[in-house]
C-alpha cells in the first residue's frame, strides 16, 4: 500500500510539475513606455506582447514606486522617455529570480498610484497603466468632497433641440422646433436657478448648432447631475399629437458601454469618476462589469425619472404613450448621466403648435418637467446633496389617482388634511384624478 501511495503522490507532483512549467514556458514582453501628464497626474504606459502579473509597492528613503511584474522580459529602453514636468525622476529596472522584471521609478513628489491593465484590441495591444496624482493635490481634492458631501446643488442641464443650421420640425406659420424648445428650456433653466437646492445649466443660450456628442461633454463639463433634451414632434399627418418621454434603449446602452470599453484608457476615467471604487487590481472583467453596471443603473435612474416627468407632463399635455420609450439617441448617451428627451408635443399639429407657440402652455409645460424631475430627486436625493439634508422641509407633489382620498393621501405624506387644503388654496375635499396636490412637509 505505502509503495502505491508513494507512486501516485509521485504522478501528482509530476504533472503539477509540467503544469508549472507550461505556465512559465512563455514570458511576456514589455516593448515599449509612454509618459503622459495632465494636471496633477502623470500616466505611464508599458506597451505588452501580453496581459501581465504585476505589483506595487512604494519604498521610501528616496521615495521610490516599485513594480513587479511577473514572467516577463524588457525588450525597450526607459531612458530615451521624457520625464519632464513628472514626479519621476528616473525609471530604470532589473531582473529578479532569473524571469521577472522589477521596475522602478524614483520619485520627486509625494504620489499615490494606482494600476490597471488594459486588454489589447485591433489596434493596440495590451497595456498594464500606472497612474500616479501628486499627494498634495490628492488632500485639496479629499477636502472638495467632503465640502460637497453637505450641500451641493443637484446640476441639471437642459438641452434645447436642433439650433442655427438645423431649425428642427416645422408647423403651420413657419414655426420652428428649434425656437419654441429653447424658450420652453429657458423657462425650466429659471424653475430650477430659483429652487436653492437646484442649478438649472442651459446647453444651447441661442440659435446655433451644437453637435449632439457636444452636447454631453457641454453637459459633463458642468458636472450635470441629469441631462434633458427638450424637442417637438413633427410628423407628415397632421392629425398626430401628444407628448412623449424616452430613455436610451437597453440595446443602445450596451452599444455605447462597449464603445466605451474599445476606446481604451478612458473607462477607467469613466469608473473612478462615476463611483468611489478603486480599481487597484489587475482584474480587466471587473472594470468591464463595473462599466456596464455605471451604465445600467444610469438608465435606471432616467427610466424612473422620465416615469415621474411623464406622469406630470400628463396633467398639463396629451401623453402620445403611457409610458417612457426607449430609444438609441445620440444625446442621451452618456454613460454615467441619466439623461431624457422630452418631446413636448407635435409641432406639425396645428392645435399643439398654437399652444406650444404660446408663452403660458410653455410655462404649464416647463413646470410640469421641471416638477417631475424635482419629484423624483424628493424621493431619490442623491448623497451629499443640500436637498438630502434638507429633505424633511420639501414640499413634494401627488397627482391624484382614481380611487385617492385626501384623509389616505394625508396619511401616506404623514401630514393633515387641513395642511394640505390649506397649501393648495382648496376650499372643498373634493378632489379630481390627474389633479395635481403640493404636499406639506411631514
Ligand atoms: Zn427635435
Amino acid at each position: 500500500m505505502q509503495y502505491f501511495f508513494s507512486l501516485s503522490l509521485f504522478r501528482t507532483m509530476t504533472a503539477l510539475l509540467f503544469y508549472l512549467l507550461s505556465i512559465y514556458a512563455t514570458s511576456a514582453e514589455i516593448n515599449s513606455l509612454r509618459v503622459s501628464q495632465s494636471g496633477d497626474r502623470t500616466r505611464v504606459v508599458f506597451d505588452l506582447s501580453e496581459v501581465v502579473r504585476h505589483s506595487l509597492i512604494f519604498l521610501e528613503k528616496p521615495d521610490r514606486l516599485v513594480i513587479d511584474v511577473a514572467n516577463t522580459t524588457v525588450e525597450t529602453t526607459f531612458d530615451r522617455t521624457s520625464l519632464i514636468k513628472t514626479p519621476i525622476s528616473k525609471i530604470r529596472y532589473g531582473v529578479r529570480s532569473g524571469r521577472d522584471v522589477r521596475i522602478v521609478f524614483d520619485l520627486t513628489d509625494k504620489v499615490t498610484a494606482k494600476s490597471f491593465i488594459l486588454n489589447g484590441n485591433l489596434d493596440s495591444k495590451d497595456r498594464l497603466v500606472i497612474d500616479l496624482t501628486l499627494e498634495s493635490k490628492n488632500i485639496s481634492k479629499t477636502v472638495e468632497k467632503i465640502l460637497e458631501r453637505t450641500d451641493r446643488k443637484i446640476i441639471v442641464a437642459i438641452d434645447a433641440g436642433h439650433g442655427g443650421k438645423d431649425p428642427g420640425a416645422s408647423g403651420p406659420n413657419r414655426l420652428r422646433e428649434k425656437k419654441i424648445v429653447l424658450q420652453i428650456a429657458q423657462k425650466i433653466e429659471k424653475l430650477f436657478d430659483q429652487n436653492p437646492h437646484f442649478d438649472g445649466v442651459l446647453v444651447r443660450t441661442g440659435d446655433y448648432y451644437i453637435d449632439h456628442r457636444k452636447r454631453t461633454a457641454i453637459a459633463r463639463d458642468n458636472n450635470a447631475d441629469f441631462f434633458l433634451s427638450i424637442h417637438a414632434d413633427g410628423f407628415p399627418d397632421p392629425r398626430a399629437y401628444g407628448a412623449s418621454v424616452y430613455a436610451l434603449s437597453t440595446q443602445g446602452a450596451t452599444s455605447e458601454a462597449a464603445r466605451y470599453l474599445e476606446s481604451s484608457e478612458n473607462r477607467y476615467d469613466l469608473i473612478g469618476g462615476a463611483s468611489d471604487l478603486n480599481i487597484d487590481n489587475q482584474d480587466v472583467m471587473l472594470s468591464d462589469v463595473l462599466v456596464d453596471l455605471v451604465m445600467s443603473a444610469t438608465l435606471r435612474s432616467s427610466l424612473d425619472a422620465g416615469a415621474y416627468v411623464l406622469k406630470n407632463m400628463g396633467t398639463v399635455a396629451r401623453l402620445h404613450k403611457k409610458k417612457v420609450e426607449q430609444a438609441a439617441f445620440l444625446v442621451l448617451k452618456s454613460p454615467d448621466i441619466p439623461s431624457l428627451l422630452i418631446e413636448t408635443g407635435f409641432i406639425s399639429n396645428p392645435k399643439e403648435a398654437k399652444l406650444l407657440d404660446s408663452d403660458r402652455y410653455q410655462q404649464k409645460m416647463a413646470q410640469a418637467i421641471y416638477d417631475g424631475l424635482y419629484s423624483y430627486y424628493v424621493d431619490w436625493p442623491p448623497v451629499g446633496t443640500s436637498l438630502a439634508s434638507n429633505i424633511d422641509d420639501l414640499v413634494r407633489f401627488h397627482t391624484v389617482s382614481r380611487g385617492d382620498t385626501l384623509s389616505e393621501i394625508a396619511l401616506k405624506y404623514g401630514t393633515s388634511v387641513t395642511k394640505i387644503l390649506r397649501l393648495n388654496n382648496l376650499s372643498s375635499k373634493v378632489i379630481r384624478i390627474g389633479q395635481k396636490l403640493s404636499i406639506p412637509p411631514s
